[in-house]
């Protein structure tokens, strides 16, 4: 079949060559009545900055870019009660709330993407997750045709999770999320670069992110990346006695009960692998975790050539199968299924 070819390679930040057939604005919650139906990763692929997504090969259908804006507060006695629409850009919001005196999100400084997709993975970082100050979020359900309110209890979030990549993948649009933040503020500095800071003011932790990130994290308009492409594994305390046995520095963390989370960063550069390349999409000199396409010339084959060599190699030498973070997309939408890994290689 032919397709009418929109390069989608600016529409992720990982920039592989790709295309779709057309570019879909929507800027009403009204407009998305127009989706009523169909489904997210299968009929239509909803982006908003593309941080999270690859697109491995040229996608057989639309790309929907939502822009619905605005963002608002209000003050009760304890707390305040922010509104903000999907599209507003996630970092600019928390500088904004840091402008108007609202502290609480500043661990989580300098992560792109949209405010609405960030329950999605229940974003996080320097120990701070973004489920901590969600009241509400709201979103447009396709299979109903009209939009739901979701308390946070409601979202079950968990480590880079919630209901919207299970239960409701590709179900739910969200529209906008309120969040309820207390007005005693507590600093979160438990991380290194941040355990440093004598009695820091938010500000003060706002900045010394950015600081570290900049210096670690390649800036996707420059390099293209999509951040972590593996989650840290859970793993069972047992597992972790083993792995402990015969690799004592291995960082790890409490997680829930009986598990414990392994910084997945540190399996990868264990293995040597940081630099190593596959055509021009490499491991980060700098940070084992992140993914890169080197020129811009990248192709998807080669990236999941690498992907599938690291998972491989981790493997081999730990026993731990590293799952990807980020979301990749072929063909026929969102691949779930090794089996679509191997079509794309063959
Ligand atoms: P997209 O990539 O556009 O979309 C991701 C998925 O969510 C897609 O399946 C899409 O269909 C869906 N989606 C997007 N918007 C909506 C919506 N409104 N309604 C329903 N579905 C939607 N993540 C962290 O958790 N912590 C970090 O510290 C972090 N650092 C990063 C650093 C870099 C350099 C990069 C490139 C990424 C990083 N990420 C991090 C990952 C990424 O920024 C987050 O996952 C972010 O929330 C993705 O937002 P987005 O708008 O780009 O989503
Ligand atoms: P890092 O500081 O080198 O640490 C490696 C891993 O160990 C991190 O992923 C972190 O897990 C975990 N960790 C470190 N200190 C911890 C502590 N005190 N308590 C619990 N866990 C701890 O990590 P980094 O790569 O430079 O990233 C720094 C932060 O930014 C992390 O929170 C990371 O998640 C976030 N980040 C995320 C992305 C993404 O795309 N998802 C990209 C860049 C940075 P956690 O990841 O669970 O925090």
């Amino acid at each position: 079949m032919a397709y009418k070819l929109i390069s989608i390679q600016q529409f992720h930040t990982f920039q592989l060559q790709a295309n779709a057939d057309r570019i879909v604005d929507l800027s009403t919650v009204d407009d998305l009545k127009a989706l009523k139906g169909k489904r997210n990763g299968v009929d239509f692929v909803l982006i908003g900055q593309g941080s999270n997504c690859v697109f491995l090969e040229d996608f057989h259908g639309d790309i929907v870019v939502p822009r619905i804006f605005g963002k608002d507060f209000k003050e009760t006695l304890n707390d305040y009660v922010v509104e903000v629409y999907a599209s507003e850009a996630w970092h600019q919001f928390v500088s904004w709330l840091l402008d108007n005196g609202i502290y609480g999100l500043e661990n989580l400084a300098l992560i792109p993407g949209t405010v609405g997709a960030a329950p999605i993975q229940n974003i996080g970082a320097y120990g701070v997750e973004v489920e901590r100050f969600i009241e509400t979020v709201y979103y447009y359900d396709l299979d109903a045709g009209y939009e739901v309110a979701l308390n946070r209890e409601a979202c079950k979030f968990g480590y880079r999770d919630s209901i919207f990549k299970h239960e409701l993948k590709g179900n739910a649009l969200i529209t906008k999320v309120v969040f309820r933040i207390p007005k005693t503020w507590q600093p979160v500095c438990n991380y290194a670069g941040l355990a440093e800071l004598n009695r820091p003011t938010a500000k003060q932790i706002f900045d010394r992110v950015i600081e570290i990130r900049q210096a670690k994290l390649p800036n996707p308009v420059e390099l293209g990346n999509a951040g972590s492409f593996f989650k840290n594994p859970i793993i069972p305390n047992q597992q972790l006695e083993n792995l402990l046995a015969s690799n004592p520095d291995l960082p790890c963390y409490p997680a829930i009960e009986g598990y414990t989370k392994i910084a997945a960063g540190w399996l990868i550069d264990q293995c040597q692998l940081k630099g190593f390349n596959i055509n021009d999409i490499a491991v980060h000199d700098k940070q084992a975790l992140v993914l890169v396409n080197r020129t811009n010339n990248g192709l998807g084959t080669d990236l999941v050539r690498l992907v599938k060599h690291i998972q491989e190699v981790v493997y081999q030498k730990f026993g731990v199968k590293l799952q990807p973070e980020v979301r990749c997309f072929g063909h026929h939408g969102e691949i779930v299924e090794s089996s679509e890994w191997e079509r794309i290689l063959a």
